[in-house]
């Protein structure tokens, strides 16, 4: 993989990170929101619930703390009359809401349902401390109040209903001029036709809210870098691997390629391009003085007559078995080159000039002693080679080779099956 090829890789593997990285943070900003709204809403609901239990829970027991007192009463006077008890309880349920006071401004009125059929004058305010200068005055359900609601003739209809009621309307807050909204629960105490009720302002479930949603805030700047430091772990292992295969791939298919262009597919000797190569670094170390080489131009000889006697296959065949011989006389180290047709160039490295005549000898042995099954008993394969060694003149190693050439034609003349060195 070369450094244009990495740099690509590279950068495909950045904008995936980067894009990733980009859709998981949009995720997150959604998923957080939605979260926030779901439980800001529900920690509103949950106070609103609280709160409207506390409120049902104060009216019950105020009702209850009515009925004790009516009890405790007749025990002294058995034979008061009804309308006496009742003030009785007025007084005592005044002394109560009066004397009691809650931190969150929550409060109990009391009023007396004259006609359950509603109208003006339906009913009489019997105890309201936060408008106690109203305390006997007639109430109308036609009253419409800031919010626009008719109140009054909606608690009347609550109450008609089911006997008790939970109602959110505008109201001035306890000692204050300020108008917000509030929540309330009206019941009946249906010995008397009271409605008590009791309500607390929204204003302060707000302030829960808020106080709620900072907590969640805090929580969720956690959670949102836990699952922003996990996902960016992951998206760097994720691009890290898509890379690492990506690469793999590549150079799989790039080994394949070179393999492709350097080796001969049909004879497995290595190709004419990766032979001018090697020629080339040969030479150039021959020139730095490292070592010289024998180079050996070899040819088949009348091939022809193979491929016109047994076909073109048997010809492949015999391509291949020359190759595959010179293979056995030659050492790992050692080129064998496909120069074209069946013509072949073997790079023989390190070989001292006292074993060439030997190494001749041994090739043109082996090459003599390939068998084929399709070949007749007398049809031998031989071989005429021409051998050289570079020289301080020469100025490339064509030069070498053209001196190879010229012995393996001497060869060829000489009558074929031997070799002549240059
Ligand atoms: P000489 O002894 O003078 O070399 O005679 P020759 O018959 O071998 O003549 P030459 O080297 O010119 O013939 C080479 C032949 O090799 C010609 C071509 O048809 C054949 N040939 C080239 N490549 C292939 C191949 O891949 N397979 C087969 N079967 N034949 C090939
Ligand atoms: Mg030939």
């Amino acid at each position: 993989m070369n450094g244009n090829e990495k740099s690509d890789a590279f950068k495909q593997s950045l904008l995936f990170i980067v894009v990733g990285l980009l859709i998981s943070l949009m995720l997150i900003v959604i998923f957080s929101r939605v979260i926030t709204g779901i439980s800001a809403t529900m920690t509103y609901e949950t106070t609103m619930a609280v709160k409207k239990n506390m409120l049902e829970e104060y009216v019950n027991n105020m009702i209850f703390y009515l009925e004790d007192e009516r009890e405790d009463y007749l025990k002294l006077y058995p034979d008061a009359e009804e309308e006496e008890v009742e003030q009785i309880l007025l007084q005592a349920a005044r002394e109560r809401i009066y004397g009691e006071q809650h931190g969150d401004g929550s409060y109990m009125w009391i009023q007396k349902v004259l006609d359950f059929n509603g109208g003006d004058n339906y009913a009489i305010r019997l105890i309201h401390p936060n408008l106690s200068d109203t305390e006997g005055c007639y109430l109308s359900t036609n009253e419409v109040n800031q919010m626009g609601m008719k109140a009054y003739e909606e608690e009347l209809n609550g109450i008609k209903e089911n006997g008790e009621i939970f109602l959110n309307y505008a109201f001035k807050k306890l000692n204050s001029n300020e108008v917000t909204e509030k929540v309330t629960f009206s019941k009946l105490y249906d010995r008397y036709d009271w409605i008590i009720c009791m309500g607390v302002n929204i204003d302060d479930l707000d302030h829960y809210r808020i106080q709620a949603e900072e907590h969640m805030r805090a929580y969720q700047m956690i959670v949102l870098a836990a699952i922003s430091v996990t996902w960016l772990i992951l998206l760097f292992l994720m691009g890290f691997m898509y890379r690492k295969t990506h690469i793999k791939a590549y150079e799989k298919k790039n080994k394949e390629l070179k393999d492709r262009l350097n080796w001969d597919a049909m004879t497995n000797a290595n190709s004419r391009s990766f032979g001018e190569k090697q020629l080339e670094r040969e030479f150039h170390e021959y020139k730095e003085g490292k070592k010289n080489t024998l180079l050996l131009m070899m040819d088949v000889d009348y091939f022809k007559k193979f491929n016109d006697g047994y076909g073109h296959d048997v010809g492949d065949k015999v391509l291949q078995s020359f190759v595959a011989a010179i293979r056995d006389c030659t050492r790992t180290s050692d080129s064998v080159i496909r120069w074209g047709g069946d013509e072949f160039v073997v790079i023989l490295q390190n070989i001292h000039r006292r074993f060439q005549p030997e190494i001749g000898n041994k090739i043109l042995e082996a090459v003599h002693a390939i068998s084929i099954d399709e070949l007749k008993d007398g049809d031998r394969i031989t071989a005429s080679m021409g051998f050289t060694y570079f020289r301080e003149e020469d100025t490339e190693y064509k030069d070498a080779l053209t001196r190879a050439d010229a012995a393996l034609y001497q060869a060829k003349e000489a009558g074929r099956n031997n070799w002549q060195l240059a």
